[in-house]
């Protein structure tokens, strides 16, 4: 799991609606100010922050980089909320400018993506899908609210590093326990199933080896395999044995087109 908390463009505008900022116009690039990981399932949270050296190092995100580079480099699934898009990007920006090469390749489950394309929530924010769906509660009253909170931060203000913090780790628990209850409905999810006996396949989705038969996988290019569904997450999932087409199986799949 991975979230991170990014720092704005400083910019020198000329007004306030409608702009097109040039980039001789910024003062300050954008910069990563903390990022909050855990290991699915595992309870403790990886957590660090810019804050601490000063207001000038502040947005000096380098020290942030190779632990972040370990973590992606260790991981085979990362997981988050917009990852696809925002986080992995980020970070890819950051390494590449900090001299880093690429980290070896993961898998992405973006809790984003897969709230958009299998449900009809009516706003797929984690601030709103994290309560609909697991026991993640509201925000309580927050110090520095909004953007207060960015630039107490870029100050080096020890109580506002402290909120980011809070917040930063209680979203990464949020997105976790969000992604733990989407699982088995995400179809096409990276296997986690280290085990190859196809005699005794483990949940694609979650790797238990509680799996019940249930019925047979018929695929469009032809072939019906055994179809299990996993009774520790609930996903549904299709072995590798290609089952012999007998006569009686022949009926049902005509029954069933
Ligand atoms: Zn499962």
């Amino acid at each position: 799991m991975l979230d991170i908390e990014t720092a704005p463009i400083e910019a020198f505008v000329w007004g306030l609606f409608d702009q097109n900022i040039g980039i001789d116009f910024i003062k300050n690039d954008w910069s990563i100010l903390s990022y909050a990981a855990k290991w699915v399932g595992s309870k403790k949270i990886i957590y660090a922050d810019t804050g601490g050296r000063g207001v000038r190092k502040v947005r000096d995100d380098k020290i942030l980089m190779r632990p972040l580079w370990d973590l992606l480099d260790a991981a085979d699934i990362v997981i988050g909320q917009n990852l696809r898009k925002f986080d992995a990007k980020k970070v890819n920006a950051k390494m590449i400018a900090h001299g880093l090469g690429p980290p070896s390749p993961y898998k992405v489950v973006d809790t984003l993506l897969v709230s958009r394309k299998h449900f009809a929530f009516t706003s797929n924010k984690l601030a709103f899908t994290s309560r609909l769906l697991t026991d993640t509660p509201k925000d309580e009253h927050k110090r520095f609210a909004g953007f207060e909170l960015w630039k107490e931060c870029l100050a080096d203000n020890p109580a506002a590093w402290r909120e980011m913090k809070k917040y930063n780790k209680r979203d990464v628990v949020a997105t976790e326990k969000l992604y733990l209850k989407l699982r088995p409905w995400i179809a096409g999810h990276p296997s986690v199933s280290v085990h190859e006996d196809p005699e005794s396949p483990t949940c694609p989705h979650c790797d238990s080896s509680k799996m019940q038969r249930r019925g047979v996988s018929v695929l469009r290019a032809g072939g019906s395999y055994p179809r299990f569904q996993c009774q520790g997450c609930g996903a549904w999932s299709r072995g590798k044995t290609l089952l012999r087409t007998t006569a009686s199986s022949k009926k049902q799949l005509v029954s069933i087109t």
